[in-house]
């Protein structure tokens, strides 16, 4: 662990101990504040403003019941959440969350990175973040359809295109947004496109929102072996995770002539020497929601299926972590490291853990943290946000120019950070520091 300053340890044992039990949240905000030492003596106006003391407690926090009815008549229940933590520089943003290990501390950690990873894009969106401990596993279309409908019964009130904007995140992608705009839709008498964003195209979406993650996360890699000298062509690159991130930073790696050897679900992890079949992958995770067993399955003697593998022992110069929290640990990266990895980009939120991201520094990685690195997501969501409070919708290509504009903007604002605060190729210190800074100043405005 990285030494704090007196006054900065005391402030986080504060926040510990009002936030007990919530480890990933600790973990989030011990990350920020490790990266703000240098600017706290630099500008005393955030000590006198009490700015990390009200960055830490979320503005507003709501939890509440989910009661619905499965296909035999039974009811269920489950615990929704929404977080609403700092509108300083827009309404509310960030996805929701659906997946049994949800609890306050998941929605809270990803809410606090929401805030800085926003900002960061320099769009005028605030930081939220919401979900539930459902688990759309087995669940039938029809409970999928009613759980939606019932969780947006209780959160259609704290919501509004200037209030709070939701989007998906893990178990929440375009079906369930369909539920709840109807459901919003229905309560309110209301067809207000800008409340929640990921839409299907035909009500209201905006194109590239699907790929904009993983599309973002390669454009941000590539700016990284850019200013090494380095480029994507020929790298052989391992993606964790088979959801939508995952899916399309595969898709923009091979356009830009990288190959995707490996990927992966909680299940295990396929190793295709000759490249991922990238087709067979949508259509079995994306049409037919199926495991990669099955992909493994039909691709036969060119994929080798490891069940209840480590993804990150397989060989590859860049890695990027597309599944979920604290995928990657310690040992993971010296794995990578040794296998001679160069580059690692995150695509889900906070997938490595502390010691991980120590290790890759400390090597001479590339690291581009998560906040920076999949901020093409949200960055997207605001783009979709604008087209629709214009009622426009725009072409592939604009939107596509705007999100790689958009990337290579908070690339450079996070290299030049840290060129400033002399920690030169420190992407972590650099997105944290911006991202805290932009925030911090509207506060106290
Ligand atoms: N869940 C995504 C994220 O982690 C997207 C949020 C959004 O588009 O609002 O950034």
């Amino acid at each position: 662990m990285v030494h704090l300053d007196e006054k900065v340890e005391s402030l986080f044992e504060q926040i510990v101990r009002r936030n007990p039990g919530e480890s990933e949240f600790h973990q989030a905000v011990r990350e920020v504040l490790e990266s703000l030492g240098p600017v706290l003596s630099k500008h005393p106006e955030l000590t006198r403003h009490k700015i990390i003391e009200r960055i830490c407690e979320p503005e507003r926090q709501v939890i509440f019941r989910v009661p619905w009815v499965d296909d035999r008549g039974e009811v269920q229940l489950n615990r929704g959440f929404r977080v609403q933590v700092n509108s300083a520089l827009g309404p509310y943003k960030g996805g929701l969350r659906f997946h049994p290990t949800v609890y306050l501390g998941t929605i809270k950690f990803l809410g606090f990175e929401q805030v800085f990873k926003n900002a960061l894009t320099g769009m005028p969106i605030g930081g939220g973040k919401g979900g539930a401990d459902f688990d759309p596993k087995g669940k039938s279309e029809g409970e999928i359809m009613r759980f939606c409908q019932s969780f947006m019964t209780e959160l259609h009130r704290h919501l509004g295109e200037h209030t709070d904007v939701p989007a998906g995140d893990i178990g929440v992608g375009e079906r369930e947004l369909g539920y709840m705009f109807g459901q919003y839709k229905r309560l309110t008498n209301r067809y207000e496109s800008g409340v929640l964003t990921g839409k299907g195209l035909a009500w209201g979406g905006s194109l590239v929102r699907k790929e904009a993650t993983g599309y973002g996360a390669v454009y941000f890699v590539a700016d990284m072996l850019r200013v090494r000298g380095e480029k994507l062509t020929d790298k052989t690159c391992v993606v964790s995770g088979s959801g939508n991130v995952a899916l399309y930073a595969s898709q923009k790696l091979e356009q830009l002539g990288a190959h995707v050897v490996a990927c992966s679900d909680s299940s295990g992890y396929v190793h295709d020497p000759d490249g991922i079949d990238l087709a067979l992958l949508k259509q079995v995770k994306e049409v037919e929601r199926a495991r990669i067993s099955e992909y493994a399955a039909r691709r036969g003697r060119r994929s080798r299926f490891v069940p209840g593998g480590n993804v990150w022992e397989v060989p590859c110069q860049i890695a990027l972590p597309c599944a979920t929290q604290n995928e990657l640990n310690a040992r993971d990266a010296a794995t990578l490291v040794k296998n001679g990895c160069r580059a690692v980009a995150e695509g889900a939120n906070m997938p490595t853990t502390p010691d991980g991201v120590r290790v890759f520094l400390e090597s001479g990685v590339a690291f581009g943290p998560g906040k920076a690195a999949n901020a093409g997501g949200v960055a997207t969501s605001a783009l979709e946000m604008q087209q629709n409070a214009s009622r426009d919708s725009w072409s592939f290509e604009h939107t596509e120019k705007r999100l790689a504009e958009i990337m290579t903007n908070i690339h450079r604002t996070c290299y030049d950070t840290a060129e400033e605060l002399g920690v030169s190729g420190n992407y972590v210190v650099g997105a944290n520091v911006a991202g805290f800074l932009r925030v911090a100043r509207a506060m106290i405005a």
